[in-house]
């Protein structure tokens, strides 16, 4: 038998951490409660999976990745459409654009690799996600199996053999069973015992996917967690029975939370009506460029103050509209009135686009009275389903939690924190110090050995304004490192 990882990494896909509850997921909820928790946790901003998987993967702000929204328009890659940093194929072109950086820091593989240390995944999440854990996986050398499409896995030999062995892949379902059940095995019975990584990262697609199409607090959503906390209990189980459980870590953790899509707007279709070009590309004549979801990323064909000023002042009259970031502003206040500075989100890259904004998030309940609810817009789930991209605390404040020898038992950490800080967290523990890209920090209230507290958290709430609106973004300070909180936008 091959020794246990030093940390095992567990992703559940947009877990909320209102539904960790013992009748529900039992497992996670005593591993949890037992062990080291991050009850205010907030993931990145934009709250989507792509952005949040690159962050984690580098222990980084967006704006430090360069993965800064989950679709949008970058001509590097795609002249004529948006790229969908989900689809292996949109990856795979995105990494020939940019020389196989697309990702513009160095991932936890490639800094263990430095180390002669390796990382294994195992995921059931979308190609694109899995791609971005690891993003030269194969450079490397480094394990990646990704269940949703094969041909994002590596090495190709171990690939094709695990294939052999344990293929069939059921499809994709909601709940997503029998698949997420077959990724257990083969991290138990393959990637464990015969790769014998560093660190094994395994990324539940569920219950993101049955909360997008059936509802938060759904019985199908429930039948998700309930599954995933199975699997869970069987990677604890595994390891409380090897020789050398106390050498393994466990990091428990969830990208982003959902909340319910309670309204429809075809907002492109607004957009039109109003004289604005709007596409996915440059092409025939469109000003605007971008997705315009429930979190939106807009890209200018001319950076002139005119074009997104027209843009911009009509997203500001639109009663679905929440907050606004544009750039060009004094580092708080966009460049557009009644907007805030884009430079506040921590996403400022070559590749961002200038304008962002979310649609209204309030906290009414789903018809399970699970709470949170928002406007949403182009994306096929159905009025009652769920989304996320946005600033709603819900969205926002992830799951993030650490148990094994090396963390406090039965605490809770009252300091801010992200799953950007379980990279360097996982660094000062191998003893290798965190390159200069990362801005999480090392969770060192959490450590069973000299714990350190960090410094006072500092709040601070930005505002803006016009005569029919406000606007607020909260953030948080821990030291050097800032944490999106959450925003809102009030109406007169
Ligand atoms: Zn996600």
């Amino acid at each position: 038998m091959k020794p246990l990882p030093r940390f095992i990494w567990c992703i559940f896909d947009g877990l909320r951490r209102d539904m960790i509850t013992p009748d529900i997921a039992p497992r996670l909820r005593a591993f949890i409660d037992g062990g080291c928790d991050f009850p205010a946790s907030r993931c990145a901003f934009p709250s989507v999976t792509r952005v949040n998987a690159a962050a984690m993967a580098c222990g980084a702000a967006p704006g430090i990745t360069g993965v800064v929204a989950n679709a949008l328009f970058d001509p590097n890659v795609f002249s004529d459409k948006l790229m969908q940093t989900s689809l292996h194929d949109h990856m795979v072109q995105a990494e020939q654009a940019y020389d196989g950086r697309f990702v513009t820091a160095p991932s936890l593989g490639d800094i263990l690799a430095d180390h002669g240390l390796k990382v294994a995944i195992v995921s059931s999440g979308s190609a694109g996600a899995t791609h971005l854990l690891n993003p030269r996986a194969a450079q490397l050398g480094h394990v990646r199996l990704s269940l949703s499409d094969w041909r994002a896995s590596t090495p190709a030999d171990y690939a094709a053999e695990v294939l052999r062995r344990f293929g069939p892949i059921p499809p994709g379902a909601t709940p997503n069973v029998a698949r997420i059940q077959l990724q257990t095995d083969i991290v138990l019975d393959a990637v464990l015992p015969e790769v014998a990584p560093d660190v094994l990262i395994v990324w539940f697609s569920d219950p993101d996917s049955t909360y997008h199409y059936c509802g938060i607090g759904s019985p199908e959503s429930v039948a998700a967690i309930r599954n995933a906390d199975a699997q869970f209990g069987r990677l604890l189980d595994h390891r409380a029975q090897a020789a050398d459980s106390a050498e393994c870590q466990i990091i428990v953790c969830s990208d982003h939370g959902l909340i319910t899509a309670r309204e429809k707007i075809e907002v492109k279709q607004h957009m039109r009506d109003a004289g604005i070009r709007i596409g996915d590309s440059f092409l025939n004549n469109n000003a605007v460029a971008g997705n315009t979801g429930y979190c939106a990323a807009l890209r200018m064909a001319a950076y002139d103050d005119a074009s997104m000023r027209d843009l911009v002042n009509w997203l500001l009259e639109q009663p679905w509209c929440g907050p606004v970031f544009t750039p060009g502003g004094n580092g708080v206040l966009g460049g557009i009135a009644g907007t805030l500075d884009r430079a506040l989100l921590a996403l400022t890259h070559a590749r961002t686009p200038e304008v962002y904004y979310v649609m209204a998030a309030e906290d009414t309940p789903d018809r399970w009275g699970r709470p949170g609810s928002c406007c949403f817009s182009g994306e096929a789930i159905p009025v009652g389903g769920a989304t996320h991209g946005g600033l709603h605390p819900i969205e926002m404040n992830n799951l993030l939690a650490m148990g094994g020898t090396a963390f406090r038992q039965n605490y809770e950490s009252p300091w801010p924190a992200s799953h950007t800080d379980i990279v360097p967290t996982m660094l000062a523990s191998f003893g290798i110090r965190s390159p200069d890209s990362v801005t999480g920090r090392a969770l060192t209230e959490a450590y069973a050995q000299a714990a350190i507290d960090p410094a006072p958290p500092q709040s601070v709430t930005h505002t803006s304004e016009t005569r029919t609106r406000r606007q607020h973004l909260k953030l948080w300070h821990v030291g050097a490192t800032t944490y999106v909180d959450c925003g809102w936008t009030e109406r007169a």
